[in-house]
């Protein structure tokens, strides 16, 4: 390797996460804090953690059955 040129890399870098889990990699950042990981991101924990504070999934859910009511009314007036 050249000298001088390198970052200094931590091979016992700590990864701290939100949900409190810890990790040790390799990293050129001693610490390194992160918002969600392997062990509480709903991908991998297979949980639903819903964040839904402006009531976007109520407003589609509401606009959806309203489209299938729509189509439904409309496929019968065809028939
Ligand atoms: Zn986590």
């Amino acid at each position: 390797m050249k000298a001088d040129i390198h970052p200094t890399y931590y091979h016992d870098a700590k990864i701290t996460c939100a949900c409190g889990a810890t990790y040790i990699t390799g990293s050129t950042r001693k610490e390194i804090h992160v918002d969600t990981c392997s062990n509480c991101h709903p991908f991998y924990t297979g949980k639903q953690k819903l964040i839904d504070t402006a009531g976007t999934l109520e407003k589609f859910k509401k606009r959806a059955a309203k489209t299938t009511a729509l189509r439904s009314r409309k496929a019968r007036a065809k028939a």
